[in-house]
């Protein structure tokens, strides 16, 4: 994914990529990841940890899987590959668990549910625990969109019998998932390394990123011979192999794509991945990613067919992007990619079958819902040309 400058408009990066602000442990206030609610296991992506959290509550063909309507349509992929019926529940109009229709659908047969904590805001799960545990069901937090934050004193992570987060979301890095339990031992979840030309890609891609975006200049110099070889050395590799059927080295979900690939199910997280979280500093992420959510919401306050999905942003909750609620969400969207805004929607394609039938907020979220970045990557500047556009937009 390279980037093409436009002259006079910044080049705002819709993801976390490589630059210093994720590292600085100055301003390191202390906050909780998902990583701090148990046992973990870093794996290759999200998805693979949604199976491999199927795959250790023993889920089998015929059984079925309660997920959400409003859902990346990855969630989906892991519970067919165990043979399970996914069965779409409810969810209220600001994307809270609807229980009424949860608890209508937990019938017998029904092994797990999976939960999402919508753009970093930590739902309510007390209620919904209370509700698997009174008929046997499994819960799955899906910590996607929520890798950092707490609620109710304790971690995001820690309601469900496992948890799952997508690293690549928060962090600059081109792959990664994690595996958490705070209630079951994770002893024969096993992983090896992928390999090593696998490692060198993920190094090399998330460095080049940073490149494509300005950021690491210095860095960029010194690696400029190493870019250089590694183009050359992936010449070299695909030849050995006789140019087809070149194993894949990189998972699905670094390519933005929907599947789920179970060859890396058993693969751990890049060395690169893995150092990233270590040296990462989640409380200066936290604080400029709500620093930012706020900047956009300042910049939207009084203007009209737009409003913040949430009213306000809860203490202890780190955004993963700022939704914004739009009465005419296509035009609007049009005028943003015409301003070169970078932007997003979640929840859209829905997974084949699920439509405004199954469930109306969910169809409405999916198509009202603008997702706009507010990650620590973003500088100074570009976030005034963020906020400034917004407007603008939301105006013409
Ligand atoms: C992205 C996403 C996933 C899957 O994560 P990957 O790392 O892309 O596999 C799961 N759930 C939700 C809500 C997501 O947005």
């Amino acid at each position: 994914m390279l980037a093409h400058p436009t002259p006079g408009r910044p080049l705002i990066p819709l993801a976390p990529i490589l630059s210093a602000s994720s590292f600085r442990r100055a301003h390191n206030a202390p906050v909780r990841t998902v990583l701090d609610a148990g046992e973990v296991r870093l794996v290759t992506s999200g998805r693979v940890a949604i199976a491999l959290a199927l795959r250790e509550l023993g889920v089998q063909a015929g059984e079925r899987v309660l997920v959400p309507a409003y859902h990346s349509a990855s969630m989906v992929p892991p519970v067919l590959w165990r043979g399970a019926e996914p069965v779409f529940y409810r969810v209220c109009a600001d994307a809270a668990v609807d229980l009424e229709d949860l608890a209508e659908k937990m019938t017998p047969g029904v092994r797990a549910v999976m939960v999402t904590h919508y753009f970093g805001f930590p739902q309510d799960l007390a209620p919904v625990r209370a509700l698997c545990d009174a008929r046997g069901v499994a819960l799955i937090e899906d910590c996607a969109h929520c890798f950092i934050g707490e609620r109710d004193g304790r971690p995001v992570g820690a309601w469900g019998d496992y948890a799952i987060a997508s690293s690549m979301k928060f962090l600059p890095i081109y792959e990664g998932g994690a595996l958490v339990s705070a209630r079951h031992s994770l002893n024969k979840v096993v992983l090896r390394s992928a390999g090593a030309g696998f490692e060198l890609k993920v190094a090399l891609n998330s460095l080049e990123r940073g490149f494509a975006y300005g950021r690491l200049p210095a860095v960029r110099a010194a690696l400029r011979l190493p870019l250089r070889a590694k183009s050359a050395v992936w010449g070299l590799l695909k030849k050995r192999r006789g140019g087809g059927a070149a194993p894949m080295l990189a998972p699905d979900s670094s390519d933005s794509s929907f599947n789920f690939d179970p060859n890396w199910l058993d693969k751990r997280s890049s060395l690169f991945a893995r150092a990233m979280l270590k040296l990462a500093a989640p409380g200066r992420i936290a604080a400029l990613r709500r620093r930012h959510y706020a900047r956009l919401e300042a910049a939207v306050r009084d203007l009209p067919g737009v409003r913040p999905l949430h009213p306000r942003l809860p203490d202890g909750a780190c955004p993963w992007v700022f939704p914004l609620l739009a009465d005419d969400p296509d035009a609007l969207f049009a005028r943003l990619k015409t301003r070169g805004v970078p932007l997003t929607r979640f929840g859209t394609p829905p997974w084949p079958g699920v439509d405004a039938s199954t469930c109306a907020n969910s169809a409405r979220l999916a198509t009202h819902v603008l997702a706009l970045p507010c990650h620590q990557e973003l500088t100074e500047v570009e976030m005034s040309w963020l906020a400034a556009s917004l407007r603008e937009a939301v105006t013409a």
